[in-house]
Order: C-alpha cells, then structure tokens, then sequence
C-alpha cells in the first residue's frame, strides 16, 4: 500500500493514525459487535461518542461555557443560508466583508433569500490580494452582524486579524454591539484562536475536522432567540442545540471520525499551539520556494497569505499540463488550481506532513530546473 501526499482543497487529506484507527474499528467498534455507521444515533454506545467529540472540540478550542457546538449537516454552503435565517429575526440588514469567491456567494444568498445586504468592506480593488484593513470596515446603522470568511480558499487569502475590537467587539454607531459571524471552513482548527470574539464560528469539516457530510456551528447562546420565524426548522441554532445536534439523523461516521481528528490533535499533535507551529513553518518553506523560483509566483500581500492554501501560477501557463501530470506521477496529487482561477494550489492543511511540503518543494525546484 502506497498513500501519495495528498494537497486536495477538500475533501482534504487525513491524517494516516486516523484512518488506521477507524480502519482498526471499522467491523467491530471496541467489542460491540458492530461499525458505528450501523448504530442508532441515539444509542449509548454513540452518544459517547458526540459527547467525546463536541468536549474534544470544546478543549482544543477553549470554547468558553456560553458558547453552543453543533454538529450539522448540508456542507458550510447551508450556512449561507442558516445565518440570515438564525440572526434576522429582529430586523437589521446581514453585513459583509468581500474577500473572494466564497464571501462572494455568502453575500449573494443573503442576497437571494433578504434583498439588501450592506457589503462594509471589499478587496475588490486590489483583486483580492490584500484584506481590507480593520478602519475600512463601515457598518451600516441597521447591522444586525457582519459576516466574514476567515480564510479565502481559492484566492489563498487569509486574515491577519479579527474584525472589531479586543474590548468592544464590534459597534453600530448607536452603540449596539453587531455580532461577529464567521465562515472558518479553510482554517478552523490551524491554531488557537480567542471564540469570544465571534457571534457565529461555522466550518465544513472537509478541510480540517473530518469527512464532508458535517459542518461544525460555533454559537454564543444570546444569539439563538434571533431567528425569524419562516425559518426551516432544520436550520434552527436554537433547535440543534437543544436537541443535542439530533433533530433528525446526523451524519454520525462523520461525527466520529471528527471524534478521532480531534484526539489526534490533542495527543500526536499536542494542540493547537504545536499545531500553529507546525502549520507556519509547512507554509513559509512553500512561500520561501515560491519566493526564490522565476518559475512560480503568488500576488497575495506578505500579511494575508494563507497558510492553508497556496496557489501559485506558472510564468509559463503552457507548462501548466506537464506540472501536473509529472507531479501526479511523483505521488503529489491535487495540485489543480480551482476551476474558477487556474494554476496551481497546494492545500496544506493539519493533515499535511511535512515531508508532502518537503517533497514538493524538491519536485518544484527539479521540475523548473528542468523546464523553466
Ligand atoms: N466556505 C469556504 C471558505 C470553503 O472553502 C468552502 C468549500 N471549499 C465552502 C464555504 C463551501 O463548503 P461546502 O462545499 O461544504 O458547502
């Protein structure tokens, strides 16, 4: 058996004692007689482990006690949807921060389902190469929150800060405090970051929590009487939270095996501290080679590259065709850049080792040698 160095966007690489670990459990989970896919939901046996799973979570993340975790379904995109449902109820208007493609279709369902949205900022401008900075940010004076995405990531564009002030948040000019909501799919979970600044954390697990089939919603509890009332229920915060994240059948083999990634974070890994580590030193070496090559380049601003997601383009995009097949026969797979842009994109995300990172680097070097 052979597993190539995998820089998929998502579904994303998983770290290989997890897979051994689930694999090990997969017929009989711990003498039960049966695979967790097979168990009710309800259960004791998986109920252990939710529970496990969301107390894992809420220790790697130090998710303070007035925050709700639920384990969710319909991929980060429902979100789009889920948030406007769960924070309009009030009136107000959904602010956003534009940064790229997957704001951008944050912004247009708003738009779809509510009609006026406010966007307080954009990166339009500079085509996405720079996030616009904390003072260009301008609320409108019926906010109700402003949406953001952490980690842009086809553009490779990440924040460098959190919107809104360490002791204050975020304001509306009358004052009132405008929660801060965010898609964090492309980076939960890299390293630690402060929950109590945000209103609404959601992610898709498919980058770094798990395998796709489950979104992880992040919630501050005086957010959940917010809802408008035509809401679906199975969007409802307030639902899932007081359901235990079981209005209906979870996506329970995705629930566990977040289970098992979490663990692995804590233990192999040591948390999200050696994590963070890990994760700059696997980007800045991809940068560094990037930096130093006449071959490859990437237009993101020193400050907002991505660690999680690298693109780069060819000086020569006929290249583009050979890149690929000679990196796939090197056992470096998902190196395409997205549909939608083009190049090339390395996703190193927790999964990753850095011996892919190292591996890469070395085929970069051989293959500009070569042909550039
Ligand atoms: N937001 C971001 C930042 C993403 O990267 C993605 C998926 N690549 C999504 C939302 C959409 O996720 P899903 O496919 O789970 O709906």
């Amino acid at each position: 058996m052979t597993r190539h160095y995998n820089f998929c966007a998502g579904p994303a690489a998983l770290p290989a004692a997890v897979l051994e670990r689930a694999r090990d459990e997969m017929l009989d989970y711990r003498g039960r007689g049966l695979s967790v896919m097979e168990m009710s939901h309800r259960g004791e046996a998986f109920v252990a482990i939710a529970e496990q799973a969301e107390a894992d979570l809420r220790e790697l993340l130090a998710v303070p006690d007035n925050y709700h975790v639920l384990f969710t379904q319909g991929g980060a995109s429902l979100q789009f949807s889920a948030v406007p449902y769960n924070l309009l109820g009030h009136g107000g208007r959904a602010n956003f921060l534009h940064t790229g493609i997957w704001s951008k279709k944050a912004i247009a369902e708003a738009r779809h389902l509510f009609g006026d949205v406010h966007v307080a900022a954009s990166s339009e401008e500079n085509g996405h190469s720079a996030v616009p900075r904390q003072e260009d940010i301008v609320l409108s004076d019926d906010a109700a929150y402003l949406h953001y995405t952490a980690n842009e990531t086809i553009g490779g564009l990440e924040f460098d800060y959190i919107p809104g002030s360490v002791e204050g948040g975020l304001r509306r000019s009358d004052g009132t405090e405008v929660p801060l909501v965010c898609d964090m799919s492309s980076s939960i979970l890299s390293g630690p970051i402060d929950v109590s600044r945000f209103g609404v954390i959601y992610a898709g697990a498919q980058k770094n929590i798990g395998p796709a089939g489950l979104v992880v919603v992040i919630v501050r509890d005086d957010l959940l009487d917010r809802a408008r009332a035509d809401m679906p229920t199975l969007f409802g915060y307030r639902e899932l939270a007081e359901a235990g994240s079981m209005i209906n059948t979870p996506a329970t083999y995705s629930w566990y095996l977040a289970g098992l990634v979490f663990d692995w974070l804590k233990g192999d890994i040591g948390g999200l501290a050696s994590m963070d580590a890990l994760n700059t030193r696997k980007a800045s070496r991809l940068y560094a080679a990037i930096d130093n090559s006449a071959l490859y380049a990437n237009p993101v601003t020193l400050r907002n590259r991505s660690r999680m997601n690298v693109p780069f383009v060819l000086a020569d995009p006929r290249l583009d065709r050979d890149f690929l097949a000679e990196a796939e026969a090197a056992g470096l797979l998902n190196l395409k850049g997205h549909r939608s842009v083009g190049g090339m994109r390395a996703s190193l995300y927790n999964a990753v080792p850095e011996d892919a990172v190292e591996a890469l680097i070395a085929f970069m070097a051989d293959f500009e040698k070569r042909r550039g």
